[in-house]
Formats: C-alpha cells, structure tokens, sequence
C-alpha cells in the first residue's frame, strides 16, 4: 500500500536511475547512504556499487520488509528509523543519495548541514522548486535562506530535471537532482550559529533593506555601511559570511 505521508513517489524510469547512479559515481566515495530504497528502484545499482559499504534508512515497514526479501545481501544494512531521527550512520566520510521525500526536504537539507565534516558528496532528487533554491544565485527571486546556508558549506551543481511521469504515482511537481560537494576552501564566517541568525532575520523581511531586517544584530556604526541599503536578496553568500564578523558580541547573541 502506498504511502502519502511518506512522500512515496517510486522511479519508473530506469534511465533516471542509471543517470542517478553516474552522477553520484562521479564522486569517489568510501561508503554511502541511501536515503529511502523504497522499492529498490536505485538500490539494486547501489548494491553492485558499493557492496557491503551500503547502508540505507527506510521508515516504512512494508518497504523495509520487501526490501530484505528482494535483497537478501541487504541484511543488517536497513536503518529502519526516519532519516530525521538518526546520527551520522558511519564512523569517517561518506556519501549520501536518494530520491527524497519531499515532504521533508528542507529538513534532509538541515541534515547534510549537521553531517557536513563527514559528508563526502550527497546526490539527490528534491521537488524542482527546492533543488533551484538550494542553487539559486543572489539577484534571483528564490534565492533565500536555504541558499545561503548550503552555498557556504557545499558547492552546489544543478543537475537534471525529471519529468512527473518518471514516477509511480506522478507527483504533482517537476523534479530535479542536484549534487552538494564540499567546498575545498570554506567561506569564512565567526559562527555557524551567527550566519544563520542573520541569513534567518535578513530573508524574514526580505523587502525590507537590510539595515530595517537586521537592526538589533549589529551596533549602530556598522549599521551605517552602505551595504546595508540592498535588500537581503542582493547579498551574496560571502557577503553574509563577511558580515558575521561585524555582528553584536560577535555574532553570539541569538
Ligand atoms: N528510492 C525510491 C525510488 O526512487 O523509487 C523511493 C523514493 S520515494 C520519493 C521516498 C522514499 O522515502 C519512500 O520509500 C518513503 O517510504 C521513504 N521515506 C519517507 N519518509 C522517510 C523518512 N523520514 N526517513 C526515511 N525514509 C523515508
């Protein structure tokens, strides 16, 4: 029986699978993480892939249960939990793939995000809408927060877009795969903790200019730089990293 909830939207275009799969071979990985099998419709090229150095989070019962019928060698390998719910499921670096539910995107995102000094690569099919604000550049309409958070963490690649009857049951959105891959040279900020709390408050008002979003975060002389008069949408990722070093108490007030 089919899931709604779950976002259970299975491939049925094996060229999307085969296309999945080369991208994600692209990146040398040492172990990898599929995020809901579902019916297998990556995992069986996964498991020729990368053998025991699989493991996969399934949360439906029924999907886990087929899955070690089809797939015996997955024994051991099935993470029966919600992605949501786990910690990093590998000692070392690994490499994340899936065809996600998109009920929980942004929540699989803020997951790579927590697991990012382990993440080797994740490459992965979100609703097209999610996929073009995670690569979004400044001056674009979806550009936002998602944006800025990855963009400073991980090289973002836009990959494929896929039709809604790729799928069984066709969602009802276009879809697209992208790829996140660490940045060799991170950008540099105070915090983690300070950039999110100026990327949040400055796209909550995002018509408003930066100065009018972001005032209580900055002491009042800082607030004087021209930079402030743009709008949140105009600054880009190293904008906002620079910014933090600039930020009340260093940007460590919430
Ligand atoms: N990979 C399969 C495919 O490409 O055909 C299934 C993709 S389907 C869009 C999403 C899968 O994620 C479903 O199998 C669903 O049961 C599973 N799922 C939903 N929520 C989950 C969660 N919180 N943690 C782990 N898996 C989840």
């Amino acid at each position: 029986t089919l899931k709604k909830s779950l976002g259970q939207h299975f491939l049925k275009d094996e060229n999307i699978s085969r296309k999945i799969v080369e991208a994600l071979r692209e990146h040398p990985f040492q172990q990898l993480l599929e995020v809901g099998p579902g019916g297998g419709a990556l995992t069986k090229y996964l498991i020729t892939l990368a053998g025991v150095n699989l493991k996969c989070v399934e949360l439906d019962d029924e999907k886990v249960a087929w899955l070690l019928q089809e797939y015996p060698v997955l024994e051991g390998r099935i993470i029966h939990q919600s992605i949501l719910d786990i910690a990093a499921p590998f000692e070392g670096r690994f490499t994340v793939v899936g065809n996600f539910p998109y009920n929980i995107s942004s929540q699989i995102l803020f997951k790579m995000l927590d697991w990012k000094e382990q993440l080797e690569s994740m490459t992965g099919m979100f609703q097209k809408e999610v996929a073009q604000r995670v690569a979004a550049k400044e001056g674009s309409k979806v550009y936002g927060v998602t944006s800025v958070l990855i963009q400073a963490f991980f090289k973002v690649e836009y990959l494929f877009e896929v039709d809604e009857k790729a799928f069984n049951p066709p969602p009802k959105v276009k879809s697209a795969v992208i790829r996140l891959h660490p940045l060799a040279q991170p950008v540099a900020m105070k915090s983690e903790r300070a950039l999110f709390v100026l990327v949040k408050a400055a796209f909550n008002q995002r018509r408003k200019t930066l100065r009018n979003a972001v005032k209580s975060l900055f002491p009042a002389d800082v607030l004087q730089d021209e930079l402030f008069n743009k709008r949140a949408e105009q600054l880009s990722v190293q904008d906002f990293a620079a910014l933090t070093f600039r930020m009340n108490g260093g940007g460590v007030t919430s």
